[in-house]
């Protein structure tokens, strides 16, 4: 396949095709962080920025290491320590940017389009590091290669995934994502958490958490959203993690071989039980480490290829 893409704004905008082609380039840029000299040239003399307007432990550091790994120039940029709180506006912060010749933006904004504005008005690659509730598709990407590298398929999978999904940009993405392929994805949460019409996303809804692990192959949790708000659709934590907190009793009823998967950041004891979270079928770390192979392929794919 040919990428001629500029940007990666959504995982809606790409077809499975593209999808699968990003998964197969994860591949050769998984070796190269379990060298003893993890670095390659790929990407020598190009400048990556990145520029968060909210805050991020995994996303940014994985795409600073992505990037560093393929020898470009990595700048940080994130909105305390930025014009932001001057006044100045995304826009007026975006072209001053690209006046200094970056080769990818990656952004990060409570705001959703805003990566899609930025895109329209750059010349530089612009990646969407999440945008508020809208997508994640980097998040995305790396949920699926984890699910293919340990159920090796996408096919014939039933998925669950757990909570706020109404305020989640992981859920979305992934749920665009997945829905190439044959799975069957089931949405459990309370009522306020779950979009009234999610079924046109083609998936099922199940408010009852012990119906909806039932043989399951993969449950992704999510973190209630409460910078969207997340903790107001609920009449407390310690009901939800009652009802909808992942624990063991769960574990026994999906598949055997089931996966447990949560973005991060964790809160323990409300979506997931420690017992899960650091249990066997637990493969949160594994999405970490993937993360950083699978911003190598999209860093790779954007800038590093003449198209
Ligand atoms: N880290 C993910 C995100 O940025 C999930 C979360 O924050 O709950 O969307």
């Amino acid at each position: 396949m040919n990428w001629g893409k500029k940007d990666l704004l959504g995982i809606s905008e790409l077809s499975k095709e593209e999808i699968l082609f990003i998964l197969d380039s994860t591949e050769s840029f998984k070796d190269i962080s379990k060298r003893d000299i993890k670095k390659v040239p790929t990407l020598r003399g190009k400048t990556v920025i990145t520029l968060f307007y909210e805050p991020s432990t995994r996303t940014r550091t994985s795409f600073e290491i992505a990037a560093k790994r393929l020898s470009a120039d990595t700048i940080n940029i994130s909105a305390d320590t930025s014009s932001y709180i001057k006044g100045e506006t995304l826009k007026d912060t975006a072209r001053n940017l690209e006046s200094m010749n970056p080769d990818a933006i990656i952004i990060r904004h409570t705001m959703p389009g805003a990566p899609h504005m930025l895109a329209r008005i750059i010349g530089s690659s612009v990646i969407n590091g999440g945008d508020g509730a809208h997508e994640h598709p980097t998040q995305a990407l790396l949920d699926l290669y984890t699910i293919r590298e340990k159920k090796g398929q996408l096919d014939g999978l039933k998925i669950v995934i757990v909570g706020d999904i109404a305020h989640s940009r992981v859920a979305r993405s992934n749920i665009f994502a997945l829905r190439h392929f044959d799975t069957e994805i089931v949405c459990s949460g309370p009522p306020t958490m779950l979009p009234p019409h999610i079924e046109t996303l083609g998936v099922k809804r199940e408010y009852d958490l012990n119906k909806a692990v039932r043989n399951a192959d993969v449950i992704m949790m999510l973190r209630i959203q409460k910078e969207r708000g997340g903790t107001s659709f609920i009449p407390s934590t310690r009901e939800y993690s009652t009802l909808f907190g992942l624990k063991k009793e769960h574990i026994e009823k999906a598949k055997q071989d089931v996966i447990i998967m949560h973005p991060g950041p964790m809160n323990r004891g409300i979506e997931i039980s420690d017992e899960v979270a650091d249990g066997p079928h637990s493969v949160i770390l594994d999405q970490v480490e993937n993360g950083v192979a699978v911003r190598m392929a999209v860093l790779y794919l954007l800038i590093g290829r003449e198209s």
